[in-house]
């Protein structure tokens, strides 16, 4: 069956590519092992060039690339462009920084382990695969890639299918900056496919962005292999505000974190836990703030929220909806987008209770749930009542509550008076059903190295 590209704006197909043959996974898999013999000998300086290469190509290709994404995913092409530029801004952080992140550590005192010297150093290890999401088409991509390509690893990347013009822009650049054939290719494959991947020895690590039950496929296989696995799976991160918050920022910053990338990022704040004493103010203002939200053409620059990525994805969404308004929730609903796309209107949901399935269920989408606490230990409390844990936010102004909300929140970041998002320099992934590892930072480039020890007597 072939792979498409189809326009979530329009539910029209686009583009159609057919996936490569086990002859063409074949000599892909095997490009990358052979390229991994000459990346692992050449030094930072030679990789950081070609790295720096292939982030002035991406910017120089920026408005294509982001047209691409935004015709087969949907988020507005103000947001795909930033995106891509993102993404070129952290393939020069790991040209700049990876030997820096890489250089390990020699013990002070060598002779405590009756040796004359004694160090750690990180190195290569092979050709990784990765298995990435559809939401953040280049992004996810790269935060992986530069990292990997920077310690002298090669990559294999099996994209979400209904990006593959994504994939195959990615499949070429690496390879056109200057680094060896074989160092990154994409493979268009189906998800079955991938358990022979990571099942090839040639193939020595895996990592995916993606859903908690993909997560636990990939993770079992790996772990069937004995090798390396990183995971960053699902959200549903809380977004706390207390009495001493300013709460014009707090409101802005909540529709924002709620409904950038069409509310479709793990990150996404989707859970907003209000303290009784400023609950009515912020929910009314929250309210008329996502309900005003321009949907429609995501082309269009002043549109806020295009259309959801898939079909299925819509659908997820009215049945979580429709389930929680069925069982007694109150749903607050904004502008739907035209006819024919894959439009969910904004949409705010109070009155959400632990027999719902938006308690517990990750909405992936514009669809933000609001809860009412009766203290800080409350707040934490509903924050923490949940299988995930990678980020969160907490607006206040009141030391004391920021640091019982630093120490008590379960999730991979805090954000404090601020919104969850991703930078290089900070490392990123989550604790509980969210995943495993950490990508992004120095922690990121040495999830995918040996680290080894070395003692000389
Ligand atoms: P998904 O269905 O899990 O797909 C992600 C990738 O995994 C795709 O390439 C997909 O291929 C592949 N895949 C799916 N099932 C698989 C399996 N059983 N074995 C091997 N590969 C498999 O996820 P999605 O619906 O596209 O993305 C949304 C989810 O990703 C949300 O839960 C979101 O929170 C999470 N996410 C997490 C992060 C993070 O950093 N923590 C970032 C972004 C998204 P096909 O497309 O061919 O099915």
């Amino acid at each position: 069956m072939s792979i498409q590209s189809v326009n979530p704006a329009t539910g029209q197909v686009e583009r159609e590519f057919e996936p490569h043959t086990a002859e063409e996974v074949e000599e892909r898999i095997a490009a990358a092992h052979s390229a991994f013999y000459v990346l692992a000998g050449t030094n930072f300086a030679t990789r950081g060039q070609w790295m720096r290469a292939a982030a002035d190509l991406m910017e120089a290709d920026a408005d294509e690339v982001a047209a691409a994404i935004t015709g087969e995913m949907g988020k507005t092409l103000v947001q795909a462009r930033a995106e891509v530029l993102k993404s070129a801004k952290a393939m020069r952080f790991y040209a700049d920084n990876a030997e820096t992140m890489l250089t390990g550590r020699a013990l002070d005192d060598p002779s405590a382990v009756g040796a004359s010297q004694a160090y750690v150093r990180y190195q290569p290890i092979g050709a990784v695969l990765a298995v990435m999401p559809w939401n953040y088409p280049i992004w996810q991509v790269i935060r992986f890639a530069a990292p990997a390509l920077m310690a002298g690893n090669t990559a294999l990347l099996k994209h979400a299918s209904n990006v593959p013009q994504a994939a195959l822009y990615l499949d070429s650049l690496f390879e056109r900056a200057g680094f060896p054939r074989g160092a990154f290719h994409s493979l268009l494959i189906s998800a079955r496919d991938v358990e022979a991947v990571i099942r090839d020895p040639r193939v020595v690590a895996v990592t995916l962005t993606g859903s908690e039950p993909a997560g636990r496929s990939v993770a079992s296989i790996a772990g069937s292999e004995v090798k390396h696995v990183v995971l960053e799976l699902g959200g549903s991160d809380p977004f706390i505000v207390l009495p001493s918050a300013d709460l014009d920022a707090a409101v802005k910053t909540a529709v924002t974190a709620r409904t950038t990338n069409n509310g479709q990022a793990c990150i996404n704040a989707k859970r907003f836990i209000v303290h009784n004493d400023i609950y009515d103010e912020f929910a009314d203002r929250f309210i008329t703030a996502i309900t005003s939200l321009k949907v429609g053409d995501p082309t269009d620059p002043m549109t806020d929220v295009g259309p959801v990525a898939t079909r299925g994805g819509l659908g997820e969404l009215h049945e979580l909806v429709d389930d929680a308004v069925h069982k007694g929730a109150k749903a607050y609903v904004g502008q739907c987008g035209p006819d024919g796309g894959w439009y969910y209107p904004p949409t705010v949901v109070a009155g959400v209770t632990p027999a719902m399935r938006l308690y517990a269920e990750e909405a992936f989408g514009p669809v933000a749930t609001l809860y009412r606490a009766t203290d800080v230990d409350d707040a934490l409390r509903i924050a923490n009542d949940t299988t995930f844990g990678l980020s969160s936010a907490v607006w206040t102004n009141e030391p004391d509550e920021e640091r019982r909300c630093i120490e008590g929140i379960q999730a991979g970041a805090v954000f404090v008076n601020g919104m969850s998002i991703s930078y290089p320099e900070l490392p990123f992934g989550g604790v509980k059903d969210s995943g495993v590892g950490r990508e992004l930072s120095a922690e990121g480039i040495r999830e995918f190295c040996n680290l080894k020890s070395v003692w000389k007597g």
